[in-house]
């Protein structure tokens, strides 16, 4: 190791080292009323005891700011609402994700329905178009007769 094991940034401004901040009961205060939450507490060391102003739980003095219980629940607290953060992450992108798919689905039904009614339409006219008299059909019955007089002459022509 060597004489400074902390780089840089791990010294304050005057070149100490960094300290993160102490808990209250390291820096010598009190911690607020575990039963009612008051910041009043009363510190009497003649009969070493602090007690709550608002509530009167007492405790003694060193034992005050001495609560495992308290800190295994805020450690696990503070565990569930990291968890949660990440759930509510994946959460809002799962829910992106849909919105996607469903503005997908949404395009996909209108190109459906557009090629649907083109379908229609083509049909429409192609039973139009079958349905559609042969030329013959308009020809009176007198032009039938030219046609067949003229087939007839021109028959006759060629034989000549
Ligand atoms: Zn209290």
């Amino acid at each position: 190791m060597s004489d400074n094991e902390y780089p840089d940034e791990y010294l304050d401004e005057n070149g100490n080292e960094y300290q993160e901040e102490k808990p209250e009961q390291e820096r010598g205060e009190l911690r607020p009323c575990p039963f009612c939450g008051s910041a009043d507490i009363r510190t009497e060391p003649g009969i070493n005891l602090n007690y709550c102003d608002k509530c009167s739980a007492e405790a003694n003095i060193e034992h005050w700011n001495t609560r495992p219980i308290e800190d295994a629940l805020n450690a696990r607290i503070a565990e569930l609402e990291a968890e949660n953060d990440i759930l509510k992450d994946h959460l809002r992108e799962a829910k992106n994700i849909l919105i996607d798919k469903n503005l997908q689905i949404d395009s996909l039904y209108e190109e459906g329905y557009k090629l649907q009614q083109r379908i229609a339409e083509l049909e429409a006219e192609n039973a139009a178009l079958k349905a559609e008299p042969k030329p013959l059909a308009y020809w009176s019955d007198e032009k039938k007769q030219t046609y067949a007089d003229n087939e007839g002459r021109s028959a006759k022509r060629s034989e000549e």
